[in-house]
């Protein structure tokens, strides 16, 4: 089995103002700089990624964007793409989160063209994937989280992979203090990682890091990530304290005995 380097990322969503953003990746810089063994990041708002990108200049904590658009430049007023989040210092841009698909109209295919642009822009792709609580409670996990791989992965190709990560967030858990428990995020984590396998063959999808989000705090990271196919989080309200983000990168890395 492939030994994967588990991935914590911090999406602050709407929150923080530049000053705001330094002071918090300052904390987090000073009491991550010796961890060698997770890949951290945070995703900033735009206007606060340039200067963050600057502060983490020399350190092991990477720079996301929240969200991209497929076109790299053009009349698309409001837009951003992956070359320009490239210029302002990231190196990964998440797709496909929950609230770009419920708010902005993100469709499953619109997450594929995403992905594939944030890739050809040499960065790397954190996609996201879950169900709604109705989704779940009809029986409908799998149908939806595959049509939203489907979408997402369709113009994928094994050389992406190295530059892939998947996460598993399930919206009723998003936010709401609800986790989904190690079981049940397992459960879904390893059906994703098949049909990682169905594609691209068991060997490389081995190799895939598959993050799981949904309200993880301090408290319930290394449970959910010594799962064998839960490969790190993508953490909300959590990133936001520099002392409870932390805590989960020490987690993540107790967690995988990385
Ligand atoms: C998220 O926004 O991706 C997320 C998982 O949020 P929270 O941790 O607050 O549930």
């Amino acid at each position: 089995m492939a030994t994967r380097t588990p991935i914590v990322v911090g999406n602050w969503k709407l929150h923080n103002t530049i000053s705001e953003s330094l002071a918090l990746v300052t904390e987090l810089k000073n009491q991550l700089a010796s961890l060698r063994d997770v890949e951290i990041g945070v995703a900033p708002v735009f206007t606060a990624i340039q200067a963050v990108a600057r502060r983490l200049d020399d350190s092991n904590i990477f720079v996301a964007g929240q969200t991209c658009h497929w076109e790299d430049r053009g009349a698309w007023t409001g837009e951003v793409s992956p070359s320009l989040l490239a210029d302002a210092g990231c190196s990964h841009v998440i797709v496909g989160h929950s609230e770009r698909r419920q708010h902005f109209g993100d469709t499953n295919d619109g997450v594929g063209r995403k992905a594939r642009a944030v890739l050809d822009a040499g960065l790397a792709a954190i996609i996201c994937v879950g169900e709604t609580e109705v989704q779940r409670d009809s029986g409908q996990t799998d149908a939806t989280v595959s049509a939203q791989l489907d979408g997402a992965l369709r113009s994928i190709t094994a050389a992406d992979l190295p530059c892939l990560v998947l996460a598993y967030e399930p919206v009723w858990a998003i936010g709401t203090g609800r986790t989904a428990t190690p079981v049940q995020a397992q459960d879904v984590h390893a059906r994703i990682r098949q049909t990682l396998a169905s594609r691209f063959g068991g060997d490389l999808a081995e190799t895939v890091r598959i993050q799981y989000g949904g309200s993880v705090k301090p408290d319930n990271a290394e449970n959910l990530i010594r799962e064998a196919d839960i490969d790190g989080a993508l953490v909300g309200g959590a990133a936001l304290k520099a002392g409870d983000f932390v805590a989960i990168v020490k987690a993540a890395r107790l967690a995988t005995g990385a």
